[in-house]
């Protein structure tokens, strides 16, 4: 484990910071413009490293919102140095928007893509490029609200006031807190859910110290302590990205998510394209077209993004069919013989004998034991056995005459066979062709049937069945057992009549 700084520690530097920072007004004020704004880039510019610095130790699933934050963190760096630049050097009002107006508006773009990013499991590399063509229509979007004229256009700039841009603020940082706030409120897990902690508690934060400087500073262009509130967001953010407890720990179990976090989930990835929205149309009073072209980019985001993501989910769907169905029929499937397994076959006995009663139909039921298994398993081991098993499958299969009959092992060496709709003659012919696909299979076993595997087949023949299924097993059973008295390599044959005269064996 890395050594990390302590949260007393870390606090205990935010607190430095800050006084040093007021201190410095106080004593220096005559130097007010040059003494803060060191301390202006320096918060922002360690919220920027330390972020960058999280990123690098998140997982890699958890590590973009980091970077996106830590890109707004460094935006917002752009626009102090920027400020510093226009008034120390170019001297110019702060009654009016000018660049690092622009490049502060600007920062709130990482840190909504941050927010509106779906969970690192649903993430689509393809998303990542509409959210950049969503950035980038941003800063075009608010480069004209800002200067009202296009950019790289040799038209003067006509930047808004003051004070309509402290109202824009204003709206932004609160509309960038409500919205990681909802997304709090999705319960994004483990160290997700740590992230929107972080990012929420800072954006309110930041929300509120931006409202108290904004406020003030509109109505002065003097630098006073205040400006250490300026500070006082993007310390809190250092402080709690490099914080020892917000890493350590092993992810806490979420409960099940309830409706209103699911549906936040699933819209929180509109909430830039929503943002675009607004932006694009409330610049179509004064530039139509520009804010037309914002309208479309929304709509064009949002309708492909719908389309991927319904795409998407057609395609799971049909996975999910396709492994539901494959793992039905794992389950009705004997894995050596690839024939139906007993499950199957006690399913397909019960729809078959209702089906015989409700038909009055006859209904013949084969079982079939390999003779004197257990020598060939002695004899030529437990994998030629198998192999044996597999053979006698096939060829039993391919001595079925219809496509409603259906070959299962039973178990052990013994199938089963159900023949719907089969009288005494045609069951002995079905067995009878199944001997002779034994026979043909020449496995060697040599015992008192000869040199070759053989079968015994027991038949239970009910012409009207009308009593219970287990009666029907039973009655071939009672005949298996008699092939196998009677010698092997044989059929035997239980009609019901025979069964309900003699009962048992
Ligand atoms: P019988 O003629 O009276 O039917 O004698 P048998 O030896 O065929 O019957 P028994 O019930 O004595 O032995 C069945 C043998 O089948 C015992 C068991 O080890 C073997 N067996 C059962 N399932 C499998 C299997 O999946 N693979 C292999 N190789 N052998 C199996
Ligand atoms: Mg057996
Ligand atoms: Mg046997």
């Amino acid at each position: 484990m890395r050594r990390l700084p302590k949260l007393t520690h870390l606090v205990l530097f935010a607190v430095a910071f800050l006084a040093l920072h007021v201190i410095a007004l106080r004593v220096l004020a005559y130097q007010a413009t040059l003494v803060t704004y060191p301390f202006m880039v320096l918060a922002p510019l360690l919220a920027c490293a330390s972020c960058l610095w999280r990123a690098t130790v998140e997982e890699r699933a958890t590590r973009s919102p980091w970077i996106l934050l830590s890109a707004g963190m460094a935006l917002w760096t752009c626009g102090i140095v920027l400020s510093a630049w226009e008034e120390i050097f170019q001297h110019l009002p702060e009654s009016v928007a000018w660049f690092s107006d622009f490049t502060y508006f600007l920062y709130g773009v990482p840190v909504l893509l941050a927010t509106s990013s779906v969970s690192a499991k649903q993430r689509m590399p393809f998303f990542i490029w509409m959210d950049a063509a969503q950035a980038l229509m941003t800063g075009f979007l608010a480069y004209v609200a800002i200067f009202s004229v296009l950019p790289f256009s040799d038209t003067p700039l006509e930047p808004i006031s003051a004070s309509t841009l402290v109202l824009t603020y204003n709206a932004e940082n609160c509309i960038l807190a409500a919205a990681a706030t909802l997304r709090l409120f999705a319960q994004p897990r483990g160290r997700e859910r740590r992230f929107y902690v972080v990012l929420c508690s800072f954006l309110w934060i930041y929300a509120i110290a931006a409202y108290v400087y904004n406020n003030s500073a509109v109505q002065t262009d003097e630098h006073f302590a205040i400006d250490a509130l300026v500070d006082v967001p993007f310390l809190f953010l250092t402080v709690a990205t490099m914080a020892q407890r917000w890493l350590r720990g092993d992810v806490e179990e979420a409960p099940q998510k309830q409706t209103l976090a699911l549906f936040i989930e699933n819209v929180s990835p509109i909430f830039y394209t929503v943002a675009l929205l607004v932006l694009s149309i409330s610049l179509m009073r004064q530039h139509f077209h520009v804010g037309t072209v914002g309208v479309f980019t929304a709509l064009v985001v949002y309708a492909t993004r719908s389309t991927t993501l319904q795409g998407r989910y057609i395609r799971v769907q049909r996975e999910l069919h396709e492994a539901r169905d494959r793992l039905e029929q794992m389950a009705l499937t004997d894995a050596l013989t690839n024939t139906a397994n007993r499950r199957r076959f006690d399913e397909a006995l019960t729809h078959e004998w209702n089906r015989a009663i409700r038909n009055r139909h006859p209904l013949a039921l084969l079982l079939i034991d390999i003779d004197y298994f257990k020598m060939l398993n002695d004899r030529y081991g437990h994998p030629a056995g198998d192999r044996c098993l597999v053979s006698v499958a096939l060829a039993l299969q391919s001595a079925l005459p219809r496509a409603g009959d259906l070959l299962a092992r039973y178990g052990g060496e013994e199938f089963a066979v159900i023949l719907p709709a089969t009288d005494e003659a045609g069951a002995y012919l079905v067995a009878s062709a199944m001997q002779a696909a034994i026979q043909s299979l020449k496995i060697r076993n040599e015992s008192s049937t000869g040199l070759f595997v053989t079968v015994s087949v027991g038949a239970a023949v009910f012409e009207a069945p009308q009593t219970s299924m287990a009666e029907i097993l039973e009655a071939a059973d009672q005949a298996l057992y008699r092939a196998k008295q009677g010698g092997r390599n044989r059929i035997e044959a239980t009609t019901q009549r025979d069964f309900l005269r003699n009962g048992t064996r």
